[in-house]
């Protein structure tokens, strides 16, 4: 494979497998992993934290400027977590009080342009993979590689259960199915930056495959693009 860096943007609807399949293709490539979704989690947070009404712009914007975000990696998880303000998020960004307004938030114009500079920011190196709704779109419509990934929602339920499940939380098959339904209509409808499906993007339907298929199959298409 040749030496030179691309980006690789990674875009699909919720629970859907990008992030394993993104984490995946980063550490096989030596790049960096970016999870878009964990920043506008960690913003939802402070807002939710501080109870600044969604709705009330120059209070979002005001809140904006208080917030610092960055990506920590972990030893012991081998992962990067989510640091707001140089605490640790990363399991309080997963619970369901800030899966339930996230994308409220991901659909204010002023939170997407904050997030979206320091994304274009991480990836000016290329070099990485970002996984996202809005990658191959809008962050990196010139990404060497675009995959949009998708799969059936039975089964990004019952993946989504087993993976909170495994951590902690109480919540129920219901409860994740009303969330993911609630969060791919708020973020294929918002008026900025819309999920959606880049024309030149590939697209990889997992719902029938294993995580080794699905990254094999991602790297052979790396293969085509970097030669
Ligand atoms: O990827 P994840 O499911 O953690 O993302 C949480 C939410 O953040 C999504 O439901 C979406 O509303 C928002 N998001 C976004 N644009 C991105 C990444 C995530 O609007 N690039």
């Amino acid at each position: 494979m040749s030496t030179s860096k691309i980006i690789i943007a990674v875009d699909g609807y919720s629970s859907c497998g990008k992030s394993t399949l993104a984490k995946a293709l980063a550490a096989h490539l030596a790049y960096v992993f970016i999870d878009t979704g964990a920043m506008y989690r960690a913003i939802a947070l402070y807002l939710l934290r501080h109870q600044i009404d969604f709705n009330d712009t120059s209070k979002v914007i005001e809140a904006l400027t208080q917030i610092k975000l960055y990506f920590k990696y972990n030893a012991q998880t081998a992962k990067s977590d989510m640091y707001l303000n140089d605490e640790n998020v990363e399991l309080e960004i997963r619970e369901m009080r800030v899966s339930q307004k996230v994308s409220e938030v991901a659909a204010i114009s002023e939170v997407r342009s904050f997030a979206v500079a320091q994304q274009h920011e991480m990836g000016k190196d290329k070099g990485i993979v970002m996984d996202g709704r809005d990658i191959g779109t809008v962050v990196f419509p010139n990404a060497a590689l675009k995959i949009f990934v998708t799969a059936d929602p039975a089964i990004r339920i019952q993946r989504r259960y087993l993976e909170l499940s495994a951590t902690n939380s109480k919540v129920t098959r219901e409860e994740i199915a009303q969330n993911l339904q609630h969060r791919d209509l708020i973020d294929t409808t918002r008026e900025h930056s819309p999920l959606r499906q880049a024309e030149d993007a590939r697209v990889l339907d997992n719902s029938n495959m294993t995580r080794e298929e699905q990254f094999n199959l991602a790297i052979s298409w790396v293969k085509e693009v970097i030669g």
